[in-house]
């Protein structure tokens, strides 16, 4: 039997009025510009949130208006250059299904080895822009944190999704997908980004 199916425990649920709940945030935000690879504040773990107040509050709605204005699925504050651990998504699962939610101090959870199937899509990342590449992730993924409140939440998602929860998790720890490529094809990746052009303002690094 799936996981999903036998976890028992009481998981958010980021599918209600998740178009609304996106909008709200987005307007009152401000767009932020993206930092990307070579920046430090993406390859150092980040902060933990211990203040859930309205300077937070304001953060995620940035981060929601520049989730939408680069067309991401998801988005950690250090890609907006905020040293913080919290992430905002909106993407769909497998079946089509929109999730849009905030996690403050995300944890990935331990899948237990059976429940460990492998899914090869491409993925891709706003801070290495236009480049994509072939990389395996378990197709479900559980993330226990804290919601702009600071209550404890529960997370999971499958699918494109599941790979969304681990890729924005990774990020506030330091690590990006090129970093789980192989030599080659991290050299590939960087090669696609330096030959595009981002649709959305980045934070051009210091040489
Ligand atoms: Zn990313």
């Amino acid at each position: 039997m799936a996981e999903q199916e036998t976890d028992e425990r009481e998981f958010i649920d980021d599918t209600q009025d998740a178009g609304e709940r996106e909008r709200a945030h987005r307007e009152r935000g401000t767009v932020r510009p993206i930092t990307v690879v070579g920046n430090p504040v993406l390859h150092r773990e980040c902060a933990d949130v211990t203040e859930f107040d309205e300077g937070l509050a304001a953060l995620v709605d940035d981060m929601f208006a520049s989730q939408r204005a680069a067309s991401g699925v998801g988005l950690a504050a250090n890609q907006v250059g905020v040293d913080l651990k919290v992430f905002v998504y909106d993407c769909e699962d497998d079946e089509g299904v929109r999730h849009v939610g905030v996690v403050c101090n995300p944890v990935l959870e331990e899948l237990p080895a059976e429940r460990r199937v492998l899914d090869d899509n491409n993925e891709g990342c706003l801070s290495v822009p236009t480049a994509y590449a072939e990389l395996a992730r378990p197709d479900y993924a559980v993330v226990r944190g804290q919601d702009t409140s600071g209550k404890p939440i529960l997370v999971r998602g499958t699918g494109y999704f599941a790979r969304c929860l681990q890729h924005e998790t990774d990020h506030l720890y330091g690590r990006l997908y090129l970093d789980r490529l192989s030599k080659r094809e991290r050299k590939n990746a960087l090669k696609q980004m330096a030959e595009g052009t981002p649709r959305y303002e980045t934070v051009p690094n210091e040489s």
